[in-house]
């Protein structure tokens, strides 16, 4: 890997941002292209899948296989396949003229004549004791990918916006209790999430409150509530935490120069096309929807065959 600390500008025909499936991904493809691609790895290198502990629905694997370990192949896979890996974060973009100029943390200037953006989103936290440390170990925020681990167990979902009741939904499935924590007396949720979720009898609700602390000791054993109107503290037992109170896409270094949808994720169409040509953008920082590591990785390969068209028909 290069430690990039040298003054002068960097150049690559395509520039790679982040390090989970969907940038790996594209960097393995434009590699088997020949475009001697540069992937910048950001300060959480090999993307959210570092977090988590198994993971069973990445197709491939028959058995379960750790995320981290997942990550470390496709690094492995794309330096293999001749990416140029650098250990950086960037601050800044400017993607006014070509080449597009990006500056690190390290004091690197970067140019290139085609970006890819992969830098991903982040799942907003409770912020409260327990859950980092609990992350992969009873604390979740992903349903579709964790609600397997879950069957038979009293679970929580904190939030009250749809994602919070379409997971509360779906892990009824599994679960033998869930019960939907909010903050307020109302949800946030569109109306026919609300019809569904209340008239759903395997889901309690409830209402005014907190969680305060997530407690156990290699996983989670019971929560801290607290009532947000008469203040009253107590403890409730659970063994699985999914924290549904939103996510936030990596896109600031872009706020002023993409077109973004109202929710923050990159506008991409035709594929993996931005709003600026030459910048293309794949994985979950276009996708609100599926966020998925699958999703991500198909989605790479996505923007990596685009790129590849896209400098040969500029001749770059
Ligand atoms: P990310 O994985 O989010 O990677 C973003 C990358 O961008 C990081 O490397 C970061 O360092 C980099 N970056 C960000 N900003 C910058 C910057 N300014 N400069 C340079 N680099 C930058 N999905 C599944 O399919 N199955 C599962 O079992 C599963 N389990 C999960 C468990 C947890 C706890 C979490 C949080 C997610 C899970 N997911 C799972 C979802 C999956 O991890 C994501 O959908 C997937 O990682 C998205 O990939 P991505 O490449 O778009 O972005
Ligand atoms: P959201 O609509 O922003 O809702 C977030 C919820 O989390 C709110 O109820 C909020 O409470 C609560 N919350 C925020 N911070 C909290 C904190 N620190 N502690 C406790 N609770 C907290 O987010 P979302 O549910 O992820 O939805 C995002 C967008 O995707 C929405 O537009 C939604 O409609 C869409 N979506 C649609 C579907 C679907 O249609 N099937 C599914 C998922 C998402 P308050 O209400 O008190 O603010």
């Amino acid at each position: 890997m290069t430690t990039a600390n040298t003054p002068s500008p960097l150049h690559s025909r395509l520039i790679i941002l982040g390090s989970g499936p969907a940038g790996y991904t594209a960097a393995i493809y434009a590699a088997r292209a020949m475009l001697s691609p540069m992937l910048i790895a950001g300060m959480q290198q090999g993307g959210q899948l570092t977090i988590t502990t198994d993971v069973e629905n990445y197709p491939g694997f028959a058995d379960p296989i750790q995320g981290p370990w997942l990550m470390e192949q496709m690094q492995a896979q794309a330096v293999h396949m001749g990416t140029q890996l650098v250990s950086d974060h960037i601050l800044a973009a400017d993607l006014s003229k070509r080449p597009f100029t990006l500056t690190g943390d390290s004091g690197q200037i970067y140019t290139c004549d085609s970006l890819i953006i992969a830098t991903g989103a982040r799942a907003l936290m409770l912020n409260v004791p327990g859950e980092d440390r609990l992350l992969g170990h009873g604390v979740s925020t992903c349903a579709t990918c964790d609600g397997f681990f879950f069957r038979d167990h009293e679970i929580v979902v904190v939030g009250g916006g749809d994602s919070a009741l379409e997971e509360a939904m779906f892990l009824t499935r599994f679960a033998k209790k869930v019960t939907l924590i909010h903050r307020r007396d109302s949800l946030r949720a569109s109306k026919i999430m609300q019809e569904r979720a209340l008239a759903n009898e395997k889901i309690e609700f409830l209402w005014n409150t907190q969680v305060t602390e997530v407690i156990g000791d290699t996983k989670v054993e019971k929560i801290l509530v607290r009532n947000t109107v008469t203040g009253e503290n107590s403890e409730m037992a659970a063994t699985g935490v999914f924290v549904a109170i939103g996510h936030q896409p990596a896109t600031d270094l872009f706020a002023d120069q993409l077109e973004l949808h109202d929710n923050g994720y990159l506008k991409v169409h035709d594929g993996s096309l931005t709003s600026i040509e030459g910048v293309f953008a794949c994985g979950d920082v276009q996708d609100h929807h599926y966020r998925q590591a699958i999703t991500a990785a198909g989605s790479g390969c996505m923007a990596a065959i685009d790129a590849e068209r896209w400098l040969e028909s500029q001749g770059a």
